[in-house]
């Protein structure tokens, strides 16, 4: 059996949340701005650096589980329709319902029916980075369907209107002052004497879901790992919210990134060990849920799978930038950049920031509508020595600055100096050019348009008194 899941495309403009308002350097200039945010994130990407470094020395065959993880995924791309047709059959065989979605608008409209068809009003959410790349919130919402974000720092975001600014601590950006308010501010019966005691403030969500599990019969979900062979679907977490969603309600929608299938149910045993040690520093997942189609008289009765394209077919077509898809998630590769570290997730535009945002997006979108992402990098490669499966970020990044807009301006540039410097006369020339820039008084002022933007953090050196034809002519 073959499934055709049509030509590769991107991700479609208009909706999700995969393109920026603004450049990364207008946006990362702003981020800059607010001392608040760099402290926050400073602090929190110390704290779980050092964690996640304690527990992963801990292992003496790190190195090779992220050789295993690197391999596996590697073999998992080379084998996707297959291992994804295995999958299908496997789940529909337990129960369940396979859907195939190429865009985020056929994954929305998807979920949004299954819902309707419930007759439900109100969804209860695991955290899941899939349906916010399709912006699956406001597709329900436009529908009359009112989602709660049940993972805290989801809710802190959903509450505060905000947007997620990190993989793994979406509220990475909000201090716990922030958080109060944000509680007293929005959400529904909150105690007014709250503190912003952290176990206070976990109170008060506590209290607030607990209610809202109880009475909510649909659940969407995400998944990290949907195992081909066995048909099985795991979630991992760590507050318990993912359980109560994939255990509690009639009806489980789980919306799923193709890319996230696994062969077979052995392989958990290496990205178990790796995911945690990487993400949040622990030796293993707090709450690690798995389910197989439907089982009678336990759990949600009926249980939808929707795979999710979006462009990780067009991904998967580069054989540079495939590896981008063989990411686990853990968000390592943010906690250690630089970059990251000091603008911050808001600036990168996309659910998906930081190094693997910068290579991930472009490539979903298309590197048109993400062209700066690439260049929000250092290239210090911190982020390929702490990635758990072995991505080579920097030479993805480089891969698709070659592809970028202004790298045919660059290339443009490069050709015509060559050509230049190919004829003496012409050279000749465009040395006098220069130094009459100079008399001109353009000196120590960088390159004119279109060729300022290469100048703007440079300092252009300036020509010489007398260049090396003139004192020659000159003898
Ligand atoms: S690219 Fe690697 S380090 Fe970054 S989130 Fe993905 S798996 Fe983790």
């Amino acid at each position: 059996m073959s499934t055709f899941l049509g030509m590769p495309v991107r991700a479609p403009r208009g909706v999700g949340h995969l393109r920026g308002d603004q450049s990364f350097p207008a946006a990362a200039k702003e981020a800059l701005g607010n001392s608040q945010l760099r402290r926050n994130l400073q602090h929190a990407t110390t704290t779980i650096r050092g964690k996640s470094g304690r527990v992963i020395a801990e292992l003496p065959d790190w190195q090779e589980l992220r050789s295993a993880g690197s391999a596996l995924k590697a073999y998992t791309m080379a084998n996707l329709p297959l291992l994804l047709t295995q999958l299908e059959e496997k789940v529909t065989a337990a129960g369940g319902v396979v859907h195939w979605a190429a865009d985020a608008n056929e994954a929305n409209q998807i979920v949004t029916d299954l819902v309707a068809r419930t007759g439900e009003k109100r969804v209860i959410k695991v955290k899941s980075m899939a349906t916010q790349e399709i912006g699956l919130n406001e597709a329900l919402e436009a529908a009359g369907i009112a989602p709660v974000e049940t993972d805290l720092a989801e809710l802190i975001v959903q509450l505060g209107e905000d947007k997620p600014s990190h993989i793994l601590v979406p509220a990475i950006h909000r201090n716990r002052a922030e958080i109060r308010e944000i509680f007293l501010r929005a959400m529904p019966g909150v105690d007014p004497k709250l503190t912003d005691d952290p176990p206070v403030l976990a109170g008060a969500a506590r209290r607030y879901l607990r209610e809202i599990f109880m009475r909510t019969k649909v659940a969407v979900s995400g998944a990290n790992f949907g195992i081909a062979e066995t048909g099985t679907l795991a979630v991992v977490e760590s507050e318990g919210n993912g359980r109560m969603c994939l255990t509690l309600p009639d009806t489980l929608i789980t919306v799923m990134g193709i890319e996230k299938v696994v062969p077979a149910w052995a392989d958990l045993e290496v990205f178990l060990q790796l995911l945690p040690r990487a993400s949040t520093g622990e030796r293993m997942n707090p709450y690690t849920s798995m389910w197989t189609g439907v089982t009678p008289g336990d759990g949600p009765q009926n249980f939808h799978l929707v795979l999710l394209d979006n462009g990780r077919t067009a991904v998967l077509a580069d054989e540079v930038g495939r590896q981008a898809l063989h990411c686990i998630r853990c968000s390592a590769c943010l906690n250690v950049c630089p970059v990251y570290e000091r603008t911050g997730g808001h600036a990168y535009g996309s659910v998906y920031p930081g190094p693997i945002g910068a290579v991930l997006s472009p490539q979903l979108t298309g590197v048109e509508d993400n062209a700066s992402l690439p260049y929000a990098s250092s290239l210090c490669g911190a982020c390929f020595d702490a990635c758990p499966v072995k991505i080579d970020i920097p030479s993805i990044l480089v891969h698709l600055r070659n592809q970028a807009p202004h790298a045919r301006t660059e290339a443009a540039v490069m050709a015509a100096a060559a050509y230049t410097m190919d004829h003496p006369r012409l050279y000749a020339s465009a040395q006098r050019a220069a130094k009459l820039a100079r008399i001109a008084g353009r000196r120590g002022r960088g390159l004119p348009p279109p060729l300022n933007g290469w100048s703007a953090s440079r300092d252009l050196p300036s020509p010489p008194d007398e260049t090396f034809r003139d004192w020659w002519r000159g003898r």
